[in-house]
Protein backbone atom coordinates (compact mmCIF):
# COMPACT_ATOMS: atom_id res chain seq x y z
CA UNK A 1 0.00 0.00 0.00
CA UNK A 2 1.50 3.39 -0.66
CA UNK A 3 1.00 6.42 1.93
CA UNK A 4 2.64 9.52 2.02
CA UNK A 5 4.99 10.87 4.49
CA UNK A 6 2.56 12.84 7.09
CA UNK A 7 5.89 14.20 8.80
CA UNK A 8 7.21 15.87 5.72
CA UNK A 9 5.77 17.54 2.30
CA UNK A 10 6.49 15.84 -0.61
CA UNK A 11 8.53 19.05 -2.09
CA UNK A 12 9.23 21.74 -0.39
CA UNK A 13 9.26 25.13 -1.54
CA UNK A 14 12.96 25.65 0.12
CA UNK A 15 13.84 22.78 -1.53
CA UNK A 16 12.69 24.09 -5.09
CA UNK A 17 14.38 26.96 -4.45
CA UNK A 18 18.07 25.47 -3.33
CA UNK A 19 21.23 24.88 -5.26
CA UNK A 20 22.01 22.37 -7.00
CA UNK A 21 24.69 19.99 -4.85
CA UNK A 22 25.07 17.49 -7.13
CA UNK A 23 25.38 17.55 -11.28
CA UNK A 24 25.57 14.14 -12.84
CA UNK A 25 26.02 15.02 -16.54
CA UNK A 26 25.64 12.04 -19.59
CA UNK A 27 27.27 9.21 -17.20
CA UNK A 28 28.29 6.53 -19.34
CA UNK A 29 29.25 2.84 -17.65
CA UNK A 30 29.98 -0.76 -18.79
CA UNK A 31 30.49 -3.89 -18.26
CA UNK A 32 33.42 -4.69 -20.34
CA UNK A 33 32.64 -8.94 -20.97
CA UNK A 34 33.73 -11.73 -22.92
CA UNK A 35 30.86 -11.45 -25.06
CA UNK A 36 30.71 -7.31 -25.54
CA UNK A 37 30.15 -4.72 -23.50
CA UNK A 38 27.00 -4.24 -21.30
CA UNK A 39 26.22 -0.78 -21.35
CA UNK A 40 24.46 -0.57 -17.70
CA UNK A 41 24.37 3.13 -17.25
CA UNK A 42 23.63 4.73 -20.59
CA UNK A 43 24.18 8.78 -20.71
CA UNK A 44 22.25 9.07 -17.66
CA UNK A 45 21.90 13.02 -16.52
CA UNK A 46 20.46 14.52 -13.35
CA UNK A 47 21.06 17.10 -10.44
CA UNK A 48 20.10 16.90 -7.01
CA UNK A 49 19.53 20.13 -5.02
CA UNK A 50 21.17 21.02 -1.38
CA UNK A 51 19.43 19.18 1.45
CA UNK A 52 16.64 17.42 -1.36
CA UNK A 53 16.03 13.58 -1.07
CA UNK A 54 15.87 12.09 -4.69
CA UNK A 55 14.68 8.46 -5.21
CA UNK A 56 15.85 6.19 -7.92
CA UNK A 57 13.51 3.49 -8.88
CA UNK A 58 13.80 0.50 -11.50
CA UNK A 59 14.05 -2.86 -11.59
CA UNK A 60 16.60 -5.08 -11.41
CA UNK A 61 19.59 -4.68 -13.97
CA UNK A 62 17.67 -1.46 -14.54
CA UNK A 63 21.42 0.31 -13.31
CA UNK A 64 20.04 2.32 -10.42
CA UNK A 65 22.59 0.57 -8.51
CA UNK A 66 25.15 0.94 -10.39
CA UNK A 67 25.07 4.85 -11.38
CA UNK A 68 24.78 5.40 -7.17
CA UNK A 69 27.97 2.69 -7.10
CA UNK A 70 29.81 5.19 -9.81
CA UNK A 71 29.33 8.26 -8.04
CA UNK A 72 30.94 6.90 -5.20
CA UNK A 73 33.82 5.62 -7.26
CA UNK A 74 33.10 2.00 -6.29
CA UNK A 75 32.48 -0.10 -9.13
CA UNK A 76 35.24 -3.00 -9.24
CA UNK A 77 36.10 -4.57 -12.78
CA UNK A 78 34.83 -5.51 -15.18
CA UNK A 79 32.79 -2.09 -14.54
CA UNK A 80 34.22 1.27 -16.48
CA UNK A 81 33.25 4.30 -15.84
CA UNK A 82 33.61 5.12 -19.96
CA UNK A 83 32.25 9.07 -19.61
CA UNK A 84 30.22 11.63 -18.02
CA UNK A 85 30.41 14.12 -15.34
CA UNK A 86 30.11 14.00 -11.65
CA UNK A 87 30.14 17.55 -10.04
CA UNK A 88 29.87 17.83 -6.31
CA UNK A 89 29.55 21.74 -5.61
CA UNK A 90 31.14 21.66 -9.54
CA UNK A 91 34.02 19.65 -8.81
CA UNK A 92 34.20 16.62 -11.29
CA UNK A 93 34.80 13.78 -8.87
CA UNK A 94 35.48 11.50 -11.96
CA UNK A 95 38.74 13.49 -12.72
CA UNK A 96 40.00 13.10 -8.89
CA UNK A 97 42.88 10.74 -7.85
CA UNK A 98 42.49 8.16 -5.94
CA UNK A 99 43.70 9.78 -3.28
CA UNK A 100 41.87 12.79 -3.30
CA UNK A 101 38.47 10.65 -3.54
CA UNK A 102 39.30 8.50 -0.48
CA UNK A 103 39.26 11.94 1.23
CA UNK A 104 35.72 13.01 -0.33
CA UNK A 105 34.33 9.83 0.65
CA UNK A 106 32.43 10.41 3.36
CA UNK A 107 33.61 13.91 4.07
CA UNK A 108 31.72 14.66 0.72
CA UNK A 109 30.04 11.98 0.03
CA UNK A 110 28.94 9.29 1.83
CA UNK A 111 27.57 5.45 1.21
CA UNK A 112 25.06 3.86 3.62
CA UNK A 113 25.18 0.54 2.00
CA UNK A 114 22.57 -2.57 1.64
CA UNK A 115 22.71 -5.11 3.79
CA UNK A 116 24.76 -3.71 6.78
CA UNK A 117 26.01 -7.30 8.04
CA UNK A 118 28.07 -7.42 4.43
CA UNK A 119 29.42 -3.82 5.11
CA UNK A 120 30.55 -3.53 8.62
CA UNK A 121 33.63 -5.70 9.44
CA UNK A 122 32.97 -8.53 11.64
CA UNK A 123 36.21 -8.81 13.44
CA UNK A 124 36.71 -5.42 14.49
CA UNK A 125 34.21 -3.78 17.39
CA UNK A 126 31.91 -1.21 16.34
CA UNK A 127 33.89 1.96 17.56
CA UNK A 128 36.93 0.83 16.12
CA UNK A 129 35.53 0.98 12.68
CA UNK A 130 33.91 4.90 13.58
CA UNK A 131 36.79 5.28 15.10
CA UNK A 132 39.06 4.39 11.95
CA UNK A 133 36.37 6.78 9.41
CA UNK A 134 37.92 9.67 11.84
CA UNK A 135 40.74 8.98 11.39
CA UNK A 136 40.90 8.12 7.97
CA UNK A 137 39.93 11.76 7.03
CA UNK A 138 41.20 13.95 10.57
CA UNK A 139 44.48 12.70 11.39
CA UNK A 140 45.03 15.08 14.02
CA UNK A 141 41.80 14.90 16.20
CA UNK A 142 42.30 12.96 19.64
CA UNK A 143 41.16 10.03 20.97
CA UNK A 144 38.54 11.66 23.52
CA UNK A 145 37.74 13.88 20.84
CA UNK A 146 36.70 11.31 18.44
CA UNK A 147 34.96 9.25 21.11
CA UNK A 148 33.03 11.85 21.69
CA UNK A 149 31.65 12.78 18.88
CA UNK A 150 30.95 8.94 17.81
CA UNK A 151 28.60 8.26 21.02
CA UNK A 152 27.11 11.96 19.97
CA UNK A 153 26.50 10.68 16.65
CA UNK A 154 25.43 7.07 17.88
CA UNK A 155 23.33 8.63 20.13
CA UNK A 156 21.66 10.62 17.38
CA UNK A 157 20.52 7.73 15.94
CA UNK A 158 19.24 6.24 18.78
CA UNK A 159 21.86 3.97 19.80
CA UNK A 160 23.59 3.92 22.95
CA UNK A 161 27.54 3.87 23.53
CA UNK A 162 27.62 0.55 24.35
CA UNK A 163 27.41 -0.29 20.83
CA UNK A 164 31.09 1.41 20.66
CA UNK A 165 32.21 -1.77 22.27
CA UNK A 166 29.65 -4.50 20.17
CA UNK A 167 30.74 -6.69 17.46
CA UNK A 168 28.51 -6.27 14.80
CA UNK A 169 27.24 -9.57 15.33
CA UNK A 170 26.09 -9.09 18.42
CA UNK A 171 23.59 -6.19 17.08
CA UNK A 172 20.40 -6.84 15.46
CA UNK A 173 19.71 -6.09 11.94
CA UNK A 174 18.45 -2.55 12.79
CA UNK A 175 20.93 -1.89 15.10
CA UNK A 176 23.54 -2.71 12.66
CA UNK A 177 21.51 -0.80 9.32
CA UNK A 178 21.81 2.59 12.10
CA UNK A 179 25.37 1.97 12.68
CA UNK A 180 25.71 2.28 8.84
CA UNK A 181 23.54 5.52 9.16
CA UNK A 182 25.95 6.95 11.95
CA UNK A 183 28.87 6.10 9.38
CA UNK A 184 27.95 7.99 6.80
CA UNK A 185 26.58 11.09 8.75
CA UNK A 186 29.75 10.89 10.86
CA UNK A 187 31.75 13.82 8.80
CA UNK A 188 28.82 15.68 7.66
CA UNK A 189 28.70 14.65 4.21
CA UNK A 190 27.10 17.03 1.30
CA UNK A 191 25.38 13.63 -0.39
CA UNK A 192 24.24 10.81 1.49
CA UNK A 193 23.87 7.79 -0.89
CA UNK A 194 21.66 5.49 0.48
CA UNK A 195 21.38 2.03 -1.63
CA UNK A 196 18.30 0.11 -0.16
CA UNK A 197 19.15 0.33 2.89
CA UNK A 198 16.67 -1.42 4.36
CA UNK A 199 15.73 -3.93 2.26
CA UNK A 200 16.60 -6.91 4.96
CA UNK A 201 14.35 -5.55 7.43
CA UNK A 202 10.92 -6.01 8.20
CA UNK A 203 8.54 -3.48 7.24
CA UNK A 204 7.89 -2.26 11.74
CA UNK A 205 12.12 -2.34 11.55
CA UNK A 206 12.42 -0.31 8.67
CA UNK A 207 9.78 2.31 8.72
CA UNK A 208 11.85 3.27 11.99
CA UNK A 209 15.37 3.07 10.74
CA UNK A 210 14.06 5.25 7.77
CA UNK A 211 12.57 7.46 10.47
CA UNK A 212 15.99 8.28 12.31
CA UNK A 213 17.72 8.38 8.98
CA UNK A 214 15.26 11.21 7.83
CA UNK A 215 15.62 13.24 10.98
CA UNK A 216 19.84 13.37 11.07
CA UNK A 217 19.81 13.68 7.32
CA UNK A 218 17.61 17.05 8.24
CA UNK A 219 19.81 18.02 10.94
CA UNK A 220 23.14 18.03 9.29
CA UNK A 221 21.33 19.02 6.06
CA UNK A 222 22.85 16.55 3.38
CA UNK A 223 21.22 15.63 0.24
CA UNK A 224 20.23 12.06 0.01
CA UNK A 225 19.87 9.39 -3.07
CA UNK A 226 17.88 6.17 -2.02
CA UNK A 227 18.06 3.24 -4.38
CA UNK A 228 15.32 1.25 -4.79
CA UNK A 229 13.20 -0.50 -6.14
CA UNK A 230 10.04 0.02 -3.41
CA UNK A 231 7.99 2.71 -4.24
CA UNK A 232 5.94 2.70 -1.18
CA UNK A 233 8.81 3.97 0.49
CA UNK A 234 9.93 6.17 -2.28
CA UNK A 235 6.46 7.70 -1.44
CA UNK A 236 7.19 8.61 2.05
CA UNK A 237 10.88 9.54 2.01
CA UNK A 238 11.46 11.28 -1.13
CA UNK A 239 10.82 14.56 -3.19
CA UNK A 240 11.42 13.57 -6.34
CA UNK A 241 12.01 10.09 -7.94
CA UNK A 242 13.97 9.35 -11.12
CA UNK A 243 12.73 6.34 -12.72
CA UNK A 244 15.52 4.12 -14.54
CA UNK A 245 14.55 1.60 -16.93
CA UNK A 246 17.19 -0.69 -19.54
CA UNK A 247 20.72 1.91 -17.78
CA UNK A 248 18.19 4.97 -18.60
CA UNK A 249 16.77 7.72 -16.84
CA UNK A 250 12.90 7.66 -18.60
CA UNK A 251 10.97 10.05 -15.95
CA UNK A 252 12.12 12.21 -13.17
CA UNK A 253 10.28 14.33 -11.11
CA UNK A 254 8.04 15.44 -7.67
CA UNK A 255 7.11 12.12 -6.20
CA UNK A 256 3.38 12.80 -5.84
CA UNK A 257 3.01 14.25 -9.35
CA UNK A 258 4.94 11.16 -10.47
CA UNK A 259 2.15 8.96 -8.60
CA UNK A 260 -0.92 11.04 -9.59
CA UNK A 261 0.01 11.27 -13.65
CA UNK A 262 3.01 9.20 -14.54
CA UNK A 263 3.78 10.57 -18.26
CA UNK A 264 6.03 7.99 -19.33
CA UNK A 265 4.61 4.34 -20.28
CA UNK A 266 6.83 1.78 -18.01
CA UNK A 267 6.27 4.61 -15.16
CA UNK A 268 2.36 4.51 -15.60
CA UNK A 269 2.79 0.48 -15.47
CA UNK A 270 4.53 0.67 -12.40
CA UNK A 271 2.40 2.74 -10.94
CA UNK A 272 -0.50 0.40 -12.06
CA UNK A 273 1.02 -2.63 -10.62
CA UNK A 274 0.86 -1.32 -7.16
CA UNK A 275 -1.85 -2.40 -5.18
CA UNK A 276 -4.21 -0.27 -2.98
CA UNK A 277 -6.31 -0.13 -0.42
CA UNK A 278 -9.25 0.12 -3.03
CA UNK A 279 -8.24 -1.75 -5.87
CA UNK A 280 -9.96 -5.20 -5.87
CA UNK A 281 -8.90 -6.28 -9.02
CA UNK A 282 -5.90 -9.38 -10.30
CA UNK A 283 -2.41 -7.27 -9.71
CA UNK A 284 -1.64 -6.58 -13.48
CA UNK A 285 2.08 -7.09 -13.85
CA UNK A 286 4.10 -5.95 -16.52
CA UNK A 287 4.39 -8.64 -20.20
CA UNK A 288 7.80 -8.93 -21.66
CA UNK A 289 11.49 -9.19 -19.93
CA UNK A 290 13.97 -6.47 -19.57
CA UNK A 291 15.65 -6.06 -22.78
CA UNK A 292 19.54 -7.87 -22.87
CA UNK A 293 21.76 -4.59 -22.77
CA UNK A 294 24.54 -6.94 -24.68
CA UNK A 295 22.60 -6.33 -27.40
CA UNK A 296 19.45 -3.57 -26.46
CA UNK A 297 16.85 -2.95 -29.04
CA UNK A 298 17.10 -0.43 -31.20
CA UNK A 299 15.36 3.10 -30.89
CA UNK A 300 13.20 3.20 -27.13
CA UNK A 301 14.70 0.72 -25.24
CA UNK A 302 11.07 -0.11 -24.09
CA UNK A 303 9.34 -0.63 -26.72
CA UNK A 304 8.93 -4.06 -27.23
CA UNK A 305 6.64 -4.52 -24.10
CA UNK A 306 5.23 -0.89 -24.86
CA UNK A 307 1.61 -1.13 -25.01
CA UNK A 308 1.60 2.63 -26.89
CA UNK A 309 4.26 2.00 -28.82
CA UNK A 310 3.92 3.76 -32.23
CA UNK A 311 6.12 2.73 -35.69
CA UNK A 312 9.21 5.24 -35.25
CA UNK A 313 9.86 3.96 -31.73
CA UNK A 314 11.66 1.20 -32.88
CA UNK A 315 14.26 3.68 -34.93
CA UNK A 316 14.31 6.56 -33.16
CA UNK A 317 15.68 7.35 -29.41
CA UNK A 318 14.06 9.62 -27.35
CA UNK A 319 15.62 12.25 -25.13
CA UNK A 320 15.08 13.13 -21.36
CA UNK A 321 13.30 16.72 -21.74
CA UNK A 322 11.55 18.72 -19.84
CA UNK A 323 7.95 19.18 -21.00
CA UNK A 324 6.59 21.28 -18.05
CA UNK A 325 8.41 22.33 -15.23
CA UNK A 326 9.94 20.16 -12.93
CA UNK A 327 8.64 16.99 -15.00
CA UNK A 328 11.47 15.43 -17.56
CA UNK A 329 10.94 12.39 -19.88
CA UNK A 330 12.16 10.53 -22.39
CA UNK A 331 9.00 9.57 -24.62
CA UNK A 332 8.52 10.26 -27.99
CA UNK A 333 4.65 10.53 -27.15
CA UNK A 334 5.42 13.74 -25.95
CA UNK A 335 8.06 15.13 -28.88
CA UNK A 336 7.67 18.67 -29.74
CA UNK A 337 6.44 19.49 -25.96
CA UNK A 338 9.44 20.54 -24.85
CA UNK A 339 9.74 23.48 -22.67
FE1 LIG B 1 6.55 3.63 -25.69
FE2 LIG B 1 7.41 4.81 -27.90
FE3 LIG B 1 7.35 6.16 -25.63
FE4 LIG B 1 9.12 4.23 -25.98
S1 LIG B 1 9.01 6.12 -27.10
S2 LIG B 1 7.91 4.55 -24.18
S3 LIG B 1 7.96 2.77 -27.18
S4 LIG B 1 5.60 5.33 -26.76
Amino acid sequence: MVTQNPTRPATSSAIGAAERVLEVKNLFVSYVTPRGQVKAVNGVSFFLRAGERMGLVGESGSGKTTTALSLLRLLQPPAEIQGGQVLLDGVDLLRLSEAEMRRARFAEIALIPQGAMNSLNPMMKVGEQLRDTIRAHESSAGSKEIDSRIEKTLNSVDLGPAVMDAYPHELSGGMKQRVCIAMGILLSPKVIIADEPTSALDVVVQRQVMETFGRVQQEIGAAVILVGHDMGLMAQFVDRVGVMYAGKLVEVGPVRDIFKDPLHPYTQALIGSLPTLQSKELFRGLSGLTPSLLSPPPGCMFHPRCPKAMAHCSVEIPELVEIKPERWVSCLLYEGSQL
